[in-house]
């Protein structure tokens, strides 16, 4: 029997919760404390000493001999530097720990090494990591050792951000100030704070580590860059919810109890769509919690796989011809006193500041789609996002029957009379019961769909961030609600105005909703028509953070300055020409070394093969056609890869970020398709027993 435990008693056990902060803190600093999570300001110094000895105190019965101010550079992961509690020994040599107050707040790392784009060249190199007071700290315990780790934001001497964290707790506090005057506004006075919040789905692949490790192209580039597809695929759907492997539930259990140790709340596990493809799903949190947590699940999914003798991996596409892996990032805003401005309640034609929020969407949605899709891009992504599988790269959003039946009558007679019900849903099974249907069908192909009181972003790639999609959503709707309520705090008939914005708001951006099938040829013209953008790749969807109206809604909002922009840019079209160099030399590397070796050695067998069987006088006509269609491919291989090491060489030779981005991705990506093609057909005929690799078969089906 497996090891049991018991969930109550684990959860969190290795943060350093509000709980614990009560229990290990003086009364006053501890009120002092929970006052600065909740309504923002600093920590004295002599309250940060006194947390920090606590911190300290707990971490050490737990058996920390270290701290790491745990924060998340540009590079997409986290990054961590590790000190020991230790000091000077004293006279008598003894060992007495120290963690000080000014140590758990600020941190001075080396920034020159992380990606900074512009801010490196006109500042200075140093950087700060500053305590985020609203994440709890808390320990990783691995091989190193129990290291408590404290979540922080990084910028630069003059204060720019170098990270994914600081714009999003700036956009956090954006959305709160404007969503609290929209509150306000039908009367809500008690609100004091507008929290946004984040579920995000996460999918993964295992694979065996043994197979894994006889390739170059999943070690290097995290996906398969060669690879015939197997006899069978995701085709029967039987994958999918399917019976969960002993092997693979084994390691489920175990990431489950690594992360609610670490108070990840993990909830829904399943099998996806593709072989080997799983998903996990924590109950969403504050925002840059989730954040936060999202990076200590893709962490932990990597380190439990290793224990149990697989890989984890967390990129967009590690197989073509079956699913990529995405994450749903759901969102929603909720006032401190407990309401969901996302709930339209049983009669949305009804509840006004959810349609007021709604317009908002539909205006902050349909004004930034270009950032939006931005914000979920990532060069993984590029080949899921309107290229072989869905969702699309247009942003549309679905609202489902019953809101887009009320958003249709507010637009044609400023009035929404009635709502369509939900129903009764009759299964004709006299012992069933008969339960009232959701008012709203699923649409799985939206990439911004309303699911009963959340938004689900559905665009975001399995292995970013979701720090950039959630900074960009609060954004965009603390814009909306800010021209909003510019409007209506001087209304003298709030009524009549909030009508008459509605109707508007509505009316000016329809076009961004759209209830049908977003995988759809027809969707792609009719996006067109519509106006609406469809940008179709990573590199493309990059200077969209540069452009008059993206620099107005961020400085307006204090999220990014137009440095800052600039700087992100220069990173992402960095992030992209050195991620496809890597997976151009790792073609070149895996078909000079080993494909064409082994198929040379193939052709070699089969010309003897020929010759042998000539020699006894028999037909060797199949072995002689064989070995012409292989040397066929071989030549054609040959040929390509010969094409994609110059291409390679003149791209990497390239001088200008932006035109080099674009020639890895006009140029080398060509080109390694080109490699690819003949490979694989070779990989069909070659003896499996001299293919120098596992077949997707092996690593998908065999795990
Ligand atoms: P699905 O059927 O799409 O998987 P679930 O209800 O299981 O939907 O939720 C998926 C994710 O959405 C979970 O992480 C869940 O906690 C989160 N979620 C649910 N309600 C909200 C909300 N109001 N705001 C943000 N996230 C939410
Ligand atoms: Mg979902």
């Amino acid at each position: 029997m497996s090891e049991k435990f018991n969930v109550e008693e684990i959860f969190a056990e290795d943060v350093f919760t509000l709980g614990k902060m009560k229990e290990y803190l003086p009364k006053k600093v501890f009120t002092e404390v929970k006052n600065v999570m909740e309504n923002g300001g600093e920590l004295s110094l002599a309250a940060a000493d006194v947390v920090a000895k606590a911190m300290k105190d707990w971490a050490e019965e737990k058996g920390a001999t270290h701290y790491t101010h745990w924060f998340q550079p540009l590079t997409g992961v986290t990054a961590e530097k590790h000190d020991a509690f230790v000091t000077h020994p004293n006279a008598e040599g003894k060992m007495i720990t120290e963690f000080s107050g000014k140590e758990l707040i600020k941190g001075e790392p080396d920034a020159s090494s992380f990606p900074s784009g512009g801010l490196r060249a006109t500042f200075e190199a140093r950087g700060y990591t500053v305590w985020d007071i609203t994440s709890p700290a808390f320990i990783k315990e691995d091989a190193t050792g129990a290291i408590l780790c404290i979540p922080t934001s990084f910028c630069s001497y003059t204060g720019e951000a170098l990270d994914k964290k600081t714009p999003l707790l700036r956009s956090m506090e954006a959305v709160s100030e404007q969503a609290l005057r929209i509150v306000r506004l039908f009367g809500n006075t008690a609100a004091t704070k507008v929290t946004a919040s984040v579920g995000p789905e996460q999918e993964y692949f295992l694979v065996d580590r043994e197979k894994y490790l006889q390739r170059k192209d999943l070690i290097y580039a995290g996906r398969t860059l060669f690879g015939a597809s197997a006899p069978k695929g995701q085709e029967m759907d039987d994958h999918y919810f399917g019976v969960i492997r002993e092997r693979i539930g084994a390691y489920m259990k175990d990431l489950n109890k690594e992360l609610w140790k670490l108070g990840v709340t993990a909830k829904t596990q399943h099998n996806e769509v593709a072989p080997a493809q799983h998903e996990l799903a924590p109950i969403y949190e504050t925002a840059n919690i989730a954040v936060d947590h999202n990076q200590l699940i893709m962490e932990t999914m990597k380190k439990v796989a290793v224990r149990h003798g697989m890989v984890c991996l967390l990129h967009e596409k590690p197989f073509a011809g079956v699913n990529g892996s995405g994450k749903h990032d759901n969102w929603s805003l909720t006032t401190d006193n407990g309401v969901n401005l996302l709930e339209p309640g049983d009669t949305p034609n009804e509840n006004i500041q959810f349609l007021l929020v709604l317009a908002c969407m539909m205006k902050a949605v349909d004004t930034h789609a270009d950032l939006l899709r931005q914000s979920a891009s990532d060069v993984g992504n590029d080949h899921r996002l309107g290229a072989n599988e869905a969702p699309p790269a247009i942003i549309s959003m679905f609202l489902g029957d019953q809101l887009e039946d009320v958003v249709k009558q507010l637009i044609e007679t400023g009035e929404a009379k009635n709502c369509r019900e939900g129903g009764k849903l009759e299964t004709g099974v006299s012992t069933l019961p008969d339960l009232t249907k959701d008012a709203t069908d699923r649409n799985r192909t939206s990439p911004f769909a309303f699911t009963g009181n959340k938004f689900e972003f559905r665009m975001v790639g399995s292995a970013d961030s979701i720090a950039s999609p959630n900074t960009t959503l609060n954004a965009i709707v603390a814009e909306a609600f800010c021209e909003a309520a510019d409007i209506l705090e001087k209304a003298d008939d709030f009524d009549m105005a909030v009508h008459d914005l509605i109707k508007e708001y509505m009316t000016k951006h329809q076009r961004i909703v759209f209830n049908g099938n977003g995988y759809s040829d027809e969707w792609v013209a009719e996006a067109e028509r519509r106006g609406l953008p469809n940008i179709k790749s990573m590199v493309d969807a990059v200077d969209t953070l540069t452009t008059e109206k993206a620099v107005k809604l961020f400085e307006k909002f204090n999220i990014f300055t137009r440095a800052e922009l600039e700087a992100r840019e220069e990173v992402l079209y960095e992030t992209y020409a050195k991620t496809i160099n890597i997976e151009a030399l790792t073609m070149i590397d895996m078909a000079t070394k080993q494909i064409i070796p082994a198929v040379v050695k193939y052709t070699k067998a089969l010309a003897d093969t020929v010759i042998a069987v000539k020699e006894a006088g028999a037909d060797a006509s199949v072995q002689s056609q064989l070995l012409a269609e292989t040397s066929k491919y071989l030549a054609e291989a040959k040929a390509a890869l010969t094409k994609l090491s110059e291409i390679t060489a003149e791209a990497a030779a390239i001088d200008c970020i932006k035109t080099q981005a674009y020639a890895y991705k006009d140029s080398v990506m060509p080109a390694m398709a080109a490699l690819r093609a003949p490979v694989d057909a070779l990989e069909m005929i070659v003896d499996k027993e001299m293919w120098p690799m596992p077949s997707y078969g092996d690593l998908i089906f065999e795990v």
